[in-house]
């Protein structure tokens, strides 16, 4: 042996390992004192192939394969085995090898050491074990697991997992999380990780999976945290639990609680002994306590007609068992009463019975019937004073009802019943039924879009009733007709008063036509919209007819002025205008009178005529009058100027007369005598003629002062003057008449009146009565003059107040008298008439102004002659 083996075998000997050396064939070369004393064998025993004895028979092919292995890799190897120990235990051990190489480099064989491990391989035996259970266990159980490296990769699921999720474990494993999760709670987890990590724990994190079918879970997902030696997070373990179908059933009842705090009901929950023991928010508010305050009260808290004693009894539970309506009273929390209608059912849910009521409060309903009553019963009253008759027919049941108006209408009576449509066909006359027929079936169709229908209907007289028919279909949820309202309306009066008034119309029109105005309808300003031209006025016509142009731009300038004045008076006053122009067309001088009317509320209707014919047949008449006027005014002037210049000369042919009978005093014969008497005679009645001339010219002219006339004074004065014949018989009657005028003039018409009456009497004893009386017209009072001499025949009197007429010559007088009166009288605007018959005497009628002398106007100043 070399100093170097000894030297190897003796530190071998006494290493605490034990040392093993074989040759290529593994047979055992050396074994160190360590393994002698551990197995018991001796070095001879152990060396070729005897160490094997040594081995558990359950290693030997374990440790006889990994040999062989080395044999041809030569590589350092690692293998475990049970080596029995001198007390005939086995015991793990560790063994180590290496190649043994010779300095040559040859491969010797291997050098190995053993050393005892049996404590820690049964305990990772064990532990393997363990494991291997609880991954099978954590495979096989029902809870949804996982695990994750700190990378968040799945390194394992159970099988419920792949089940649930419906994935294979091929699919999962190596996979990250977050594939297996929606992007939303991808992002979650992320975050949930970092806290994760820090903690060590989580609970109850809400993430949602996807599955294999591209559903959405909602999971629930509680883990915790493997750390290594260093506190390293190592991987994760989760259950996870979906909880998809709670939450739907939780939404679901929150929503049921929603509906059921915001259904529009009042809802309460109560025990079987009448306690609340829910209810919902309207239920709260309707009685005004909150859900606590309702849930310590019971039913006969709210509702004044329940009490204790009737849900003691034991039948009252059947009361329930159907659902039961009926109305209340519900007692708020500030006592203030509610009228409610109650629906209560007896409800059993997994074996547990309570009842719920659904309350209503009626408040607004009972207002809302009393309104609606109210709003029926005017309805009602209104269709009645308006005349409406109403029908409603239902159009599946072919059942039409009449209202009692309707049947008014037709002269039913109110009661009476009818419900057919035949009941109004068969009252439509005959010459309306078809269009009236015909515009329902258009309606009904579709082809009109309202139903209005005017035709004659038989009333129960006989009579035709004029009926304005107006309705409507309602349709059903299906869009099919379900039923037809509608009205009649009598309009008889109207419908009469539209015929009538279409005959006036077209009479009115026919005169309209036949009428030789013009016509022009015009806006407010004078354009003209609208026109009819007759053939006998003529006006300017514009080449593009008339419409359109203002009606001023076709007259003069002076003209349109006066069309323009009229225009604003109408528009100021609204009275109609009648303006009278001269115009020259073609030629001709042209008088138009053109009268504006308002017509409608913009327009002005005017019509105009011709009245060239009359304007010139006046403005003879004018001319006329003029000429007269001046004749008479020559007359007067000739008659004034004779009657006063003519009164010299005969003062001096009376001078003259006078001085001849002086001068010839007894010496002129009987005969010169004889004609100077009469000579003088002719001058007096020359003289008395240009008296009454004089008068008569100034009648008209002369204007005296008013005063105040008592009239029996003036009688009394004019009776003294004409000394009456002793028979006669004068009276005045005067009902208490005052008079303020002239009083001249007056006194010498009934003067010269009176005296006529007198003077033409043909009796000794003549009656004359003086009359004053009132007039129709408040300025002039009426005389009368009446006698009963011989009348005036009928033909002369005219002529008897003509000048110098006379009737009777047997008596003086000048034929003036009359004449005078006339003039004074028609001077002051009255009138003197006579009536009278040959016989029977005569009545002189004349007006005389009660309270002025002459006109104003007419006053004619002496000074202008
Ligand atoms: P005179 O001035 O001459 O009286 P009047 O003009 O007064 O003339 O009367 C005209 C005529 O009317 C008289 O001539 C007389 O014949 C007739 N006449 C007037 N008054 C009466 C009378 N009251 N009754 C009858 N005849 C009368």
């Amino acid at each position: 042996m070399k100093p170097f083996e000894l030297d190897f075998k003796n530190l071998a000997d006494h290493a605490p390992v034990l040392i093993w050396v074989s040759n290529t064939e593994w047979d055992c070369m050396y074994v160190n004192l360590r393994w002698c004393s551990f197995t018991g064998q001796t070095k001879e025993e152990a060396l070729g192939s005897g160490w094997r004895n040594a081995l558990s028979e359950n290693d030997l092919l374990t440790v006889t394969n990994a040999a062989k292995q080395m044999q041809e890799s030569q590589q350092p190897f690692e293998v475990e085995f049970r080596l029995r120990r001198n007390d005939g235990k086995y015991r793990w051990m560790n063994c180590h090898a290496i190649p043994h190489i010779s300095a040559s480099g040859e491969f010797l064989g291997y050098i190995g050491t053993c050393v005892e491990n049996h404590k820690e391989h049964l305990l990772r035996e064990q532990t393997v074990k363990q494991e291997k259970r609880l991954s099978k266990l954590y495979e096989k159980t029902p809870a949804l697991m996982q695990s994750i490296d700190a990378n968040g990769t799945l390194l394992s699921v159970s099988d419920s997992w792949l089940e649930h999720f419906g994935y294979s474990r091929a699919d999962v494993i190596g996979r990250k999380l977050t594939d297996f999760l929606t992007k939303e709670s991808s992002r979650d987890a992320a975050v949930q990780m970092e806290l994760f990590r820090s903690r060590g724990h989580c609970e109850n994190i809400g993430l949602q999976y996807l599955t294999g079918d591209g559903r959405v879970r909602e999971i629930n997902l509680n883990a915790i945290a493997e750390t290594d030696f260093h506190s390293q997070f190592v991987r994760s373990t989760a259950v996870l639990e979906d909880v998809t179908e709670a939450r739907k059933s939780l939404r679901k009842l929150q929503q049921t609680r929603l509906a059921f705090d915001q259904s529009g009901e009042a809802i309460f929950w109560l025990s079987l002994e009448g306690k609340i023991t829910d209810a919902n928010q309207q239920a709260c508010e309707s009685l005004g306590y909150t859900i606590d305050e309702l849930m310590t009260l019971s039913v006969w808290d709210i509702d004044p007609n329940e009490s204790r004693g009737n849900w003691e009894q034991a039948e009252w539970q059947e009361t329930f068992a159907k659902s039961k309506t009926f109305r209340s009273t519900h007692q708020k929390k500030n006592g203030l009463q509610i009228p409610v209608e109650v629906n209560a059912k007896l409800i059993n849910v997994d074996g547990e019975s309570f009842i719920i009521g659904l309350v209503r409060d009626l408040s607004e309903d009972l207002r809302h019937d009393y309104e609606f009553s109210h709003t029926k019963r005017r309805l009602e009253e209104a269709l009645r004073s308006g005349n409406i008759g109403l029908w409603d027919w239902d159009m599946q049941s072919g059942v039409v009802s009449y209202s009692a108006e309707w049947k008014t209408q037709v002269g039913l009576p109110t009661d009476c019943t009818i419900d057919g449509y035949e009941e109004w066909e068969k009252r439509v006359h005959p010459d309306d039924k078809d269009q009236a027929v015909l515009r329902l079936q258009n309606y009904l169709n579709g082809k009109t879009d309202g139903y209005i229908s005017i035709f004659r209907f038989k009333h129960e007289d006989g009579s035709y009733r004029w009926i304005r028919a107006q309705g409507r279909v309602f349709y059903d949820a299906d869009e099919r007709p379900e039923r037809m309202i509608g009205v009649h309306v009598d309009m008889t009066d109207q419908k009469l008063a539209q015929i009538e008034l279409r005959e006036k119309t077209a009479e009115l029109e026919a005169i309209f036509n036949a009428s030789p105005d013009l016509f022009f309808r015009t806006d407010r300003d004078g354009l003209i919209q609208d026109c009819r031209v007759s053939s006998e006025a003529i006006f300017p016509q514009p080449e593009d007819g008339y419409i359109g142009h203002k009606i001023q731009s076709l007259v003069s300038s002076d003209v349109a002025i006066d069309y323009n004045h009229a225009y604003t008076n109408l528009s100021n006053t609204g009275q109609s205008q009648t303006i009278e122009y001269r115009m020259r067309i073609n030629g001709d001088q042209v008088w138009h009178q053109a009268v504006l009317v308002k017509f409608h509320k913009t327009s002005v209707a005017i019509f105009i005529r011709d009245i060239t014919d009359r304007k010139s047949s006046e403005l003879d008449l004018i001319k006329r009058t003029r000429e007269l006027e001046r004749s008479n005014d020559d007359l007067d002037r000739f008659a004034y100027v004779a009657s006063h210049d003519l009164k010299s000369p005969l003062r001096g042919i009376q001078h003259l007369t006078k001085w001849i009978r002086e001068d010839s005093e007894g010496k002129l014969p009987e005969t010169c005598n004889d004609h100077l008497k009469r000579l003088d005679e002719q001058v007096t009645r020359m003289q008395s003629l240009l008296d009454d001339l004089l008068q008569y010219s100034r009648a008209g002219r002369v204007r005296v002062a008013v005063e105040a006339i008592d009239l029996q004074e003036m009688f009394d004065e004019i009776v003294g003057l004409i000394q009456p014949p002793p028979m006669a018989k004068i009276q005045l009657h005067n009902d208490g008449i005052d008079l303020l005028t002239g009083r001249a003039p007056l006194f010498h018409v009934l003067l010269n009146l009176i005296e006529n009456a007198l003077k033409y009497h043909n009796r000794d004893d003549p009656n004359i009565h003086v009359r004053v009386t009132e007039t129709s017209d408040l300025e002039y009072v009426q005389f009368e003059v009446s006698d009963d001499g011989p009348g005036i025949p009928s033909e002369h009197q005219k002529q008897i107040f003509e000048m110098f007429q006379r009737l009777d010559t047997s008596v003086s007088g000048t034929g003036m008298g009359l004449a005078v009166v006339r003039r004074v009288i028609e001077a002051r605007g009255g009138t003197i008439e006579l009536v009278s018959q040959p016989g029977q005497g005569s009545q002189f009628y004349f007006t005389w102004p009660s309270m002025r002398d002459l006109p104003e106007n007419d006053f004619d100043d002496d000074k202008q002659r």
